[in-house]
């Protein structure tokens, strides 16, 4: 490991374990500190859920306790957490009334009851949300209880309280920029009318984009959704961060852009229709989608999203949206069916039919093709049309000039153009590794587009920046906008990408070199998918790189070459590629079910 690397990841454990009381002040200007958190290092804090679909950062606690932390309670203050008994033991508590307090005791005052919630086993949380005016002081102790009457046979039932990390913020804090970031699965940039696809995709997507900044030339860094969504957040290639399959776990617990905005104070919330077998560090909040299918979870996911607003609209928060219907199967729910013509093909989109397809060599017509297309393009209309009731209730609540919102991909989608090939990984083409890119922050960024080159390591120093807030030096990615709006000098000239750390794509406004040194032959859903040593393409004229012209241009092959090579020794983590895990049962047949080979 770098030793850069390694004292960032030294750095994120402290930030895990040592402030009992951590008292931040987001951006500057305001007097005293805005937001308290309340993380205890003597005690245990998980993720736990509901028994429905959402899990919360909570403090492990007894059955009866008190949790008491001494704090200065600014002006304007209030005081949130949720409060929970675990159901396993409803046993022991039966018959018996079990209250939670959350009471403050300051300057010698005697103790003010804030709130009292019943609570009963069963892992419902309930929200306590309090003004903290009554507690204003300089020194003030707030204290969390909970206590069962009578009281249960056993002295304590130890871990049978679960308090929500309480949050004390300011009401009322104009000025800080919240953060919205809703990313699609599997979503290629130029099948959406921002990007100036024929076909009418994505209305609500298009009418942000016009309000937004869009980046006409962005790309993944792999062509898999948890590579890649790592990636994003810890603003690391894989290689260097380790997840460089799906269902692999980082080779050590990094610093996120969650990490970041939570420890400013952002409330951290993260709502998932894939990529929900994985921890998702810095986040307080994991709602982990369930539906009949990738409509209906993109459908709870958008909708759980949607109530967080009105639970947050009065503090700095971090929401992130993960939608997947684009993702194969391609199977869009009526209105949104009508791209495809179903008298024209005997195909599907189903992922079992297209594998098959292309493990028995069957050649697909162009009618074939265009149905399949005609459904994925329908997944990106059903998908546009919830991204546009997320926007709504922003603008509903009156929080749109105040959000910086940023949309984009985890990466694309093969559309049949090489070898024979639907979905993604492992893809080192622009149909699979390029992305859309647009951000809104309003009476901040421009309007308009740039082609500028950018990164999906870039948006986490982006958004840093755009709040005023300095990037770690472990992050790979720049800051697409150093001056807060777009550069007059391109930020970054090339764009790289790779599978696994063993082929390797560099992508500049001209040219696209994919390099697989070792000529391995990736095994892919039907079969191989060949990949040649060193393919070159002319972005300009062959934008679709059907092309291969390495050998018209042997300088531009050697010179990009280089280029890589120079990135590996830069970024990548040699060995990761070598490191072996294992994937723990459950996620291994929800990626097979998404048609993954699960390594
Ligand atoms: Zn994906």
């Amino acid at each position: 490991m770098k030793p850069r690397l390694l004292a960032l990841v030294i750095a994120a454990l402290a930030l895990a374990v040592t402030a009992v009381v951590l008292a931040v002040r987001p951006g500057s200007g305001a007097a005293g500190p805005d937001f308290l958190r309340f993380e205890p290092a003597d005690r245990e804090i998980r993720m736990i859920g509901d028994g429905q679909a959402t899990k919360l950062r909570s403090i492990l606690a007894d059955v009866p306790s008190t949790l008491s932390w001494r704090v200065r309670v600014p002006a304007r203050a209030r005081l949130t957490t949720e409060v929970s008994l675990d159901r396993a033991q409803s046993t022991a508590l039966a018959g018996r009334a079990c209250r939670a307090r959350v009471e403050s005791r300051g300057d010698g005052r005697a103790a003010v009851l804030l709130a009292e919630k019943v609570v009963a086993p069963g892992n419902a949380w309930e929200t306590v949300a309090v003004d903290l005016e009554p507690a204003r002081a300089h020194d003030t102790e707030l204290v969390f209880g909970v206590a069962c009457d009578p009281a249960p046979p056993a002295v304590s039932l130890p871990g049978a309280a679960r308090w929500r990390v309480p949050v004390v913020s300011r009401r009322d804090r104009r000025g800080e920029a919240n953060v919205v970031l809703v990313t699609v699965d599997t979503l290629r940039a130029d099948h959406l009318g921002a990007y100036r696809y024929a076909r009418r995709t994505s209305p609500r997507i298009d009418d942000f984009a016009r309000r937004g900044l869009l980046f006409r030339d962005a790309e993944t860094v792999q062509s898999a959704t948890w590579p890649a969504l790592t990636s994003l957040h810890t603003s690391l290639h894989p290689s260097a961060h380790g997840v460089i399959w799906n269902g692999w776990k980082p080779r050590a617990r990094f610093v996120t852009l969650a990490d970041l905005l939570h420890s400013r104070g952002y409330d951290t919330s993260a709502f998932l229709a894939n990529m929900k077998g994985t921890e998702h560090p810095g986040f307080s909040r994991l709602f982990l989608a369930r539906g009949a299918d990738q409509a209906g979870e993109d459908r709870a996911a958008t909708e759980a999203a949607i109530a967080q607003l009105e639970r947050v609209r009065d503090r700095p928060f971090f929401l992130w949206l993960h939608l997947v219907s684009p993702h194969a199967d391609y199977a869009p729910p009526a209105p949104y069916d009508a791209f495809a013509a179903p008298a024209a093909s005997s195909i599907g989109g189903r992922v079992t039919d297209l594998v098959a397809a292309r493990e028995r060599g069957v050649m697909l017509t162009e009618a074939d093709v265009a149905h399949v297309v005609g459904l994925y393009d329908g997944e990106i209309a059903y998908v546009d049309s919830q991204v546009g009731r997320l926007l709504d209730a922003l603008r509903g609540h009156g929080l749109e000039e105040r959000t910086l919102v940023v949309f984009t991909a985890d990466h694309g989608e093969d559309l049949h153009e090489h070898n024979r090939y639907f979905f993604h990984s492992p893809s080192m083409y622009s149909s699979s590794l390029r992305i859309p890119l647009i951000l809104a922050l309003p009476g901040v960024l421009p309007h308009g587009e740039t082609d500028q080159p950018a990164s999906l390591v870039d948006v986490a120093p982006t958004v840093l920046g755009l709040l005023g807030l300095k990037a770690p030096s472990s992050f790979q990615g720049v800051n697409l906008l150093p001056g807060g709006a777009v550069p007059a000098l391109p930020a970054r000239t090339a764009v790289f990408s790779e599978t696994s750390g063993k082929i390797f794509s560099v992508s500049t406004p001209e040219w696209r070199l994919v390099y697989n040194p070792e000529r391995l032959v990736p095994e892919a859903p039907g079969g191989p998918y060949p990949i040649g040593r060193t393919e070159l393409f002319d972005r300009r004229r062959d934008p679709c790189e059907q092309g291969n012209v390495a050998t018209l241009h042997p300088e531009v092959v050697q010179a990009l070459v280089a280029e890589v090579e120079a990135w590996r020794r830069r970024d990548l983590h040699e060995g990761a590629a070598e490191a072996v895990q294992t994937i723990d049962p459950g996620t291994a047949e929800e990626l097979r079910a998404l048609g993954y080979i699960v390594h």
